[in-house]
């Protein structure tokens, strides 16, 4: 009888331990940036080819490897980090577990470069499925280059897990974003299929950097955060309540310069905001926090992405109580100082509004209904005929179906299309910001990399600058590969790939060469659409009054920018002739 139980063969076992750390091209990412950190890099470069499936280099000029120690660097458990059990409780570097190099090995074609600083020669390793090829002596920079081509070839399941090439990008991103924040004493580069996409140069100010990542737009609202309570040390940057985000990607945490995801800081990060942001907002926070190595354990996750606090219910007093201060303390600057902020809009919208109630309206915009200017401009543009100066409002009596609202005025009893309306509202709005070139536009703190058809580049190529002026702008970094850096500013979230589709949609459509109005009007339309209250969505009385007050100027003739008409009225004579009254 054959027994049951078997130990696996070495190479199974191998691509099962390597599996735990290498998930895809972004684990790989991160871990030899982390390596090139630990060994006290001033510059790291990172290359990625096809999203880094085809090839991920990453140079730095660190301290390199002993010859002797180049091949034991890629046994399972080699590290140079710790030596003692006791020693996973002082861990001052990022990696310790030895796993990263044979892991990364055993599912690709990998070579090493390195030469230790002040040797005259050095190594190079050549593997391939965690089998060493070759071992040489070589002539190279001081430091480490490793090259890691064709990831999972060995194993073509794990190869089928792995997502687009814009999206694997896009994690590793995320990665060389996180650690390029938090190291500002070092330089970085990432480049993609030979295109440079960031180059932070080193700096002394943690802020230089921030705002090198982050932005200006997203800097302005930042204010640093420092706080010590014992060994706790805290350091960072919190937003002001001038500035939100639709979601917590904008929450950078760090312990001991690692960046980690965790439920109690987050919590205690939110809770400090509760007061300060309306509901569904959420702040930016970069977090540094340094604790003594033994109160946590950082060896509770294989890629490190976790830590277990000792004593959680202090770290979540402490960021919550160091938040709030920061928030509160009263050198606040002004939140109305640039009058650009999300509230400030919101509260400009109340002030000329009486009816307006005192919290945002999901679709209250600068401008619309409140905005007595943009009311004229837009009364010029679409009323003819219309004589009376101003007209008397409307009463509103409800809302119908979710979708339209009815009234009644001078004119009998009217019927808005909710949606159609405030797609018109926005519309010239969005036509008049864009001629001033003042579209809000949001930047992004990662660029969002697609790809796109051939057509779709042509078009993008074609049309760059009108689609940047309708806040979009896209660089392009690789063939029919763009990534999104910046997104026009809407009240509600939209899906920005689908929408930029649309627009070189759109925009295939125009003539060939039919710049100016005709490219720029359909983009104005499908921004209007996307950003209009939907039918179907029940609106409370306040926002009623917001939009009907709006609407109030224009003639009843008046269209939504696709042509179907906003207003049905019916007059009191047609309500007479109906119920067959004399008139
Ligand atoms: P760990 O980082 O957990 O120690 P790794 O498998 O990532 O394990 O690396 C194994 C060892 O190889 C490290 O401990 C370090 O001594 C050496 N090493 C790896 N990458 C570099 C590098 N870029 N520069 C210098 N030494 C390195
Ligand atoms: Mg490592």
């Amino acid at each position: 009888m054959s027994r049951r139980i078997q130990i696996l063969p070495e190479p199974v076992a191998q691509a099962i331990a390597a599996g735990e750390v290498v998930e895809r091209p972004a684990s790989v990412v991160k871990e030899l940036m982390e390596n090139a950190l630990d060994a006290g890099a001033c510059r790291i470069s990172v290359e990625l080819k096809a999203g880094g499936l085809q090839l991920i280099r990453v140079i730095d000029d660190g301290e390199g490897i002993d010859p002797e120690d180049v091949p034991v660097a890629l046994h399972r458990y080699a590290t140079s980090k710790i030596q003692n059990p006791e020693d996973l409780f002082a861990i001052q570097t990022l990696g310790f577990r030895g796993e990263a190099l044979p892991s990364i090995a055993a599912v690709s074609q990998l070579t090493i470069k390195t030469r230790v600083p002040g040797s005259v020669s050095g190594t190079q390793l050549i593997c391939e499925g965690g089998e060493v090829k070759r071992l040489t002596e070589a002539g190279c920079p001081a430091g480490t280059e490793v090259e890691v081509k064709n990831l999972f070839y060995n194993i073509p399941v794990k190869r089928k897990f792995v997502k687009s090439i814009p999206t694997e990008l896009r994690h590793s991103l995320n990665h060389f974003l996180r650690l390029s924040l938090a190291h500002p004493s070092v330089s970085f580069q990432f480049a993609h299929e030979g295109r440079t996409l960031y180059a932070y140069p080193r700096t002394d100010a943690p802020g230089v950097r921030v705002e090198a990542i982050l932005g200006k737009e997203i800097y302005r609202h930042l204010r640093p955060v420092e706080f010590e309570d014992g060994e706790i040390h805290l350091r960072g940057f919190v937003s002001l309540p001038s500035f939100s985000r639709g979601s917590g990607d904008g929450i950078y945490l760090y312990v001991n310069r690692r960046f980690i995801k965790d439920r109690v800081i987050y919590k205690a990060i939110l809770e400090a905001y509760r007061h300060v942001l309306p509901g569904g907002r959420f702040p930016v926070v970069i977090l540094f926090m340094s604790l003594p190595p033994s109160s946590i354990d950082v060896n509770v996750h294989p890629t490190k992405a976790e830590v277990k606090f000792k004593d959680s219910e202090r770290i979540f007093r402490t960021v919550q109580g160091a938040l709030t201060s920061a928030l509160v303390s009263p050198d606040a600057p002004g939140e109305r100082d640039d009058g650009l902020g999300e509230r400030d809009h919101a509260a400009s919208l109340n002030e000329v509004s009486p009816l307006a109630s005192t919290e945002p309206f999901p679709f209250s915009f600068p401008g619309v209904g409140g905005d007595r200017e943009t009311a004229s401009v837009v009364r010029e543009a679409v009323t003819t005929g219309w004589e009376r100066e101003p007209p008397p409002p409307f009463r509103i009596l409800g809302q119908v179906q979710a979708t339209y609202i009815l009234c009644e005025g001078a004119e009998g009893l009217i019927l808005i299309d909710q949606h159609a309306a405030h797609e018109r509202l926005l519309y010239e709005r969005y036509k008049k910001d864009h001629e001033t070139g003042s579209l809000p536009v949001e930047s992004l703190l990662i660029p969002i990399p697609m790809e796109l058809s051939a057509e779709e580049f042509l078009v993008l190529m074609s049309y760059r600058e009108e689609v940047k002026s309708m806040g979009f702008e896209v660089d392009v970094i690789g063939e029919r590969m763009a990534a999104i850096r910046t997104l026009p500013k809407l009240t509600e979230p939209f899906d920005p790939k689908g929408m930029l589709r649309e627009f070189l949609e759109e925009l295939s459509f125009v003539k060939r060469e039919g710049k100016g109005r005709e490219a720029i009007h359909p983009m104005l339309v499908s921004l209007a659409c996307h950003s209009a209250i939907r039918a179907n969505f029940v609106l409370r009385r306040e926002e009623m009054e917001e939009l009907v007050g709006a609407l109030r100027p224009f003639h009843p003739s008046l269209t939504c920018p696709h042509g179907r008409p906003v207003f049905f009225v019916l007059s009191p004579e047609e309500l007479a002739r109906q119920f067959k009254r004399k008139g």
